[in-house]
């Protein structure tokens, strides 16, 4: 039997590709990273995007009503990498809503029915992850995996423990020590993964479990973003903006960039929903970095790194990666979710920036946290690196690159209460030290407490603490 779905590599140069029940992060030949490709002429394509509305009177019913009810399936046509739908693996992630905030709106400067925020801290799990996690878990568990692994600034560890525990699959987290917000580690603990510290931050975690999920004999599920289908799951942020504005794209799409998965799924929407003809216009696209982790800022703006039809110009990236080593660069930023300088997205990244007409810019730690403050003012409660994007949407107006009346969306993309520090710490001066600090000296007092164990970056080490090879 022929698939209608598999994996290609994204360089246009190889385009090598492979079976969904592969698991690959990246391309055998050139590396690079892959996409999934439908064949769509032979899949049931949705006429018009209106199809779609059926589902909200059958969502939570029998059948399929579980699908429908969750956000991010009852698009599925849009991502049918699948064979059979009882393997969708789904909590009704995705609820989530774009809301008008016109209040926010006039504190800065838009006009009132301009301003939007897609609202994805209402996630089962407190972030947009979810989107793409229910995705990763229904690969996962097409080509029966066991054991997930991920490295994570927070979001990625909670949503993996959480479809973890709902699966009775093994979670493995890797944290870097001192890194991780309190809402977020207590998440990982409390759904029961595998918590590792390690001594040192994201780009070292995400290296080290790269390795292990590259080793069969450990027999890892890896469900970091350079995981294929989890960007399938995190495409449906577009398509409930779209659906939230009778299917017309606004003229904005504005989002913070970490690892860059998100933006990269919201580009890869927008290819397939034109190529389908569902719709005519496409937004344009700003991805929001910290200016204590501002690689893709400053690789596509200041040094005007592009697409440039899939031929990157790798010199640019290898050079600046090398500087980083000399001067021992690590990123900081009070944003710890985009607290990452080596995006493995980049690439796909740049893709989109090329497709939506895209910008990048950089903000600080202040204007981050003003603008959480902002928001929160008005009602909706996100965590730091949510914030970026309203705050780049001010420096893009005083720009003025956009335009008090032009239609804008912003992702909100993790709840407020996964970094209650950030919070208090904004209005008191308090800085609640993280329980991470602590840990290694104290007792648990539950019957099934899950300790974080702290590992040093050294492979070995790790093995033994996630107890040996499978
Ligand atoms: C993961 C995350 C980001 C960054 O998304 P990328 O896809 O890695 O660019 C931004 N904000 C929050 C709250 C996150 O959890
Ligand atoms: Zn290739």
């Amino acid at each position: 039997m022929t698939d209608r779905a598999h994996q290609r590599c994204t360089n246009p140069a190889c385009k090598a590709s492979y079976s969904i029940d592969e698991v690959r992060t990246s391309c055998a030949k050139c590396h690079a990273l892959l996409d999934i490709i439908y064949d769509w002429d032979r899949l049931p394509v949705p006429k018009s995007m209106e199809f779609f509305e059926h589902r909200w009177s059958t969502k939570g019913a029998g059948g399929s009503g579980r699908l429908d009810f969750s956000g991010v399936w009852r698009f599925r046509e849009l991502m049918p990498f699948y064979r059979h739908e009882d393997q969708i693996v789904t909590i009704g992630e995705g609820r989530t809503v774009l809301q008008q905030a016109d209040l926010l709106a006039r504190q800065m400067n838009m006009n009132p029915g301009r301003l939007f925020l897609q609202y994805e801290g209402l996630n089962p799990s407190g972030s947009f992850k979810d989107n793409g996690m229910t995705a990763a878990f229904t690969h996962a568990r097409i080509v029966g995996a066991h054991r997930v692994a991920c490295a994570s600034t927070g979001n990625t560890s909670a949503s993996l423990a959480m479809y973890a525990g709902l699966n009775e699959m093994t979670g493995v987290v890797f944290i870097g020590t001192g890194k991780i917000s309190f809402g977020k580690l207590s998440q990982a603990l409390d759904y029961g993964a595998l918590t590792l510290q390690i001594s040192g931050d994201f780009d070292a975690c995400l290296r080290r479990v790269k390795e292990i999920a590259d080793d069969p004999k450990m027999g890892i599920y890896l469900m970091n973003s350079v995981n294929p289908f989890r960007l399938e799951g995190q495409k449906s942020i577009m398509f409930r903006i779209l659906e939230a504005r009778d299917w017309n794209p606004p003229d904005w799409v504005i989002v913070p960039g970490g690892n860059l998965g998100n933006c990269s799924a919201f580009g890869k929407a927008f290819m397939e929903l034109k190529e389908l003809g569902l719709i005519e216009k496409v937004p344009r696209l700003a991805v929001i970095n910290a200016s204590g982790a501002n690689t893709l800022n400053e690789l596509f703006t200041r040094q005007n790194l592009r697409w440039n039809g899939g031929e990157v110009d790798c010199t640019k990236i290898g050079g600046l990666y090398a500087a980083m080593d000399e001067s021992n660069y690590y990123p900081h930023t009070v944003a710890s979710a985009i607290e990452i300088s080596r995006p493995v997205n980049l690439p796909k990244a740049l893709r989109a920036l090329d497709y939506m007409n895209g910008v990048v810019r950089e903000v600080t730690d202040d204007e981050i946290l003003e603008h959480r403050a902002l928001v929160a003012r008005y009602g909706f409660g996100c965590e730091p690196a949510s914030a970026a994007s309203v705050a780049g949407l001010r420096k893009l107006q005083e720009e003025g690159i956009i335009d008090r009346d032009e239609e804008v969306v912003c992702i909100l993309t993790g709840h407020e209460l996964k970094d209650p520090n950030a919070t208090v710490m904004y209005h008191t001066g308090v800085d609640m030290k993280s329980v991470q600090d602590m840990a290694p000296r104290s007792t648990p007092t539950g019957k099934i407490a899950n300790r974080p164990i702290q590992v040093d970056d050294d492979l070995a080490s790790i093995v033994k603490a996630m107890g040996g090879s499978v």
